[in-house]
């Protein structure tokens, strides 16, 4: 390696992101961690509890950020997206758009800037489920721990939140601005976004205001949530006694995504543990093809089955509406029982799959192909750029983890050899 020789680009700032900044800048190689988002954590940020161990994904996060903050070979950038990348393996020229956050690092989290606001947004991280002010933390574990504002709903004029601010940290006047950094290799960890539920049209999302998705589920459980963690139905707040999960909807269908995401049963099982602690008088249903929890996962499935009052239907959900009573259905063919059933609950979360940011967003300046399913499949990649996580394929955190530490030493290879 020349002396010179360029940092490791980074692109995306979830596990896998994260997780390929800190290998690489643990081994004494510098880093341009590129995240187009306010904060770094990507999807797991959102989660109540991991699987296998249930527990809270904060955990993990605020070791990450530790780690991140130690290391002075990593630079940052947060609502940063790359715009253009040229060159090749060992001098990649990459031009970065940085939109501004319109707070400074003067902000000290005091939250005095909130009351101040006259504007409320639907949140984002919450799917919805609940309303922030146009200026907010971005999530409980932001980082960097930094106020935003979501400057495209304020009021022409106003400046509230800055007269609030006795540390003069929002700044209005922040434009966008654009960096150029030289990279020696790259690693994509751009991730993943849910499937689009309003395509499935006969499961009720979007119509019904309890059906949801299981992303949101998570923030349903979540005591940051918009419940405070107290599982409660989104149409008129009354506590979840009944509930469905319908898995592979929308996965492994040709009409939408044709492929497995692989973690969507041990999501739904994971989520029928959390309503049948928060309230055990509950009862939860899984409407299923066949459940899939490889390897060690097994048993995170056998303890689920110990249950009685986690109830198994293999056959595929038909149809999800209210009866003239007013009573949420889910009408599926019971498979083992050869015959046609119809259960009534009173929330459904549909087990969405992972759908890659890159087949929906587009290639972000990245010059990568993706395979048929829209995911950066290794063998695809040119020289000097290599892909981890979800943005590969559809994974859990723990071979994200791995496959972020394998593409960690890729890129170290390359930079080395420049
Ligand atoms: C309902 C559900 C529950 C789950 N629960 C668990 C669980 O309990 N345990 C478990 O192990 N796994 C779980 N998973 C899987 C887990 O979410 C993924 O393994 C994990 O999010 C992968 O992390 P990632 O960094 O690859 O992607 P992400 O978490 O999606 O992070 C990608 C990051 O890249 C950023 N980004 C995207 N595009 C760009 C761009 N162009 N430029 C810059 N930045 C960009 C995004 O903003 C994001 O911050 C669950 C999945 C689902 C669907």
């Amino acid at each position: 390696m020349t002396a010179q020789a360029h940092p490791i680009l980074v692109v995306g700032g979830g596990v896998s992101g994260i997780t390929a900044a800190l290998e690489a800048a643990e081994t004494g190689h510098d880093v341009v961690l590129v995240e187009k988002g306010p904060s770094l954590g990507g999807r797991v940020a959102a989660f109540h509890q991991y699987f296998p161990k249930l527990c809270p994904p904060t955990c993990g996060l605020e070791v990450n950020y530790q780690r991140l903050r130690r290391n002075r070979r990593i630079q940052v950038h947060t609502s940063t997206e790359v715009a253009a990348i040229s060159g090749a393996a060992g001098d990649f020229t990459v031009r970065l758009v940085k939109s501004p956050p319109y707070v400074n690092r003067n902000c000290v989290l005091c939250d005095l800037c909130t009351p101040a606001c006259p504007v409320d947004v639907p949140s984002t991280h919450d799917f919805g489920m609940k309303t922030v002010k146009a200026i907010h933390l971005p999530h409980r574990m932001a980082w960097p721990p930094r106020y935003v504002i979501e400057r495209n709903h304020c009021p022409s004029g106003c400046a509230r939140c800055a007269e609030a601010c006795p540390y003069g940290a929002v700044d209005l006047a922040m434009a966008p601005r654009e960096v150029e950094v030289h990279a020696a290799s790259i690693v994509v960890a751009t991730g993943w976004r849910p499937y689009d539920a309003r395509k499935l049209t006969r499961l009720g999302f979007g119509a019904d205001a309890d059906v949801i998705t299981n992303v949101m589920m998570e923030r349903l459980a979540a005591a940051d949530g918009p419940t405070g963690g107290d599982i409660r139905r989104p149409s008129d707040g009354r506590r979840v006694e009944r509930i469905a999960f319908v898995q592979c909807a929308g996965s492994r269908d040709q009409g939408h995504l044709p492929y497995c995401s692989s973690v969507c049963c041990l999501a739904s099982l994971k989520q029928a543990q959390y309503v049948r602690t928060a309230n055990p008088a509950s009862k939860a249903y899984v409407f299923y093809i066949d459940i899939r929890t490889p390897g060690k996962y097994e048993g995170f499935y056998s303890r689920a089955k110990a249950d009685p009052n986690i109830e198994f239907v293999n056959g595929k959900v038909a149809k999800v509406e209210r009866n003239p009573d007013g009573q949420m259905i889910v009408e599926a063919e019971d498979i083992l029982r050869g015959h046609k059933i119809q259960v009534a609950v009173d929330l459904v979360v549909l087990a969405t799959g992972m759908e890659s940011n890159l087949k929906v967003e587009g290639l972000a300046g990245l010059p990568i192909r993706l395979d048929a399913d829209g995911f950066a499949s290794a063998h695809l990649q040119p020289p000097g750029i290599f892909a981890a996580g979800v943005a590969q394929s559809p994974v859990e955190v723990n071979s994200s983890v791995q496959e972020a530490t394998g593409a960690a030493l890729r890129a170290i290879q390359v930079r080395l050899a420049t």
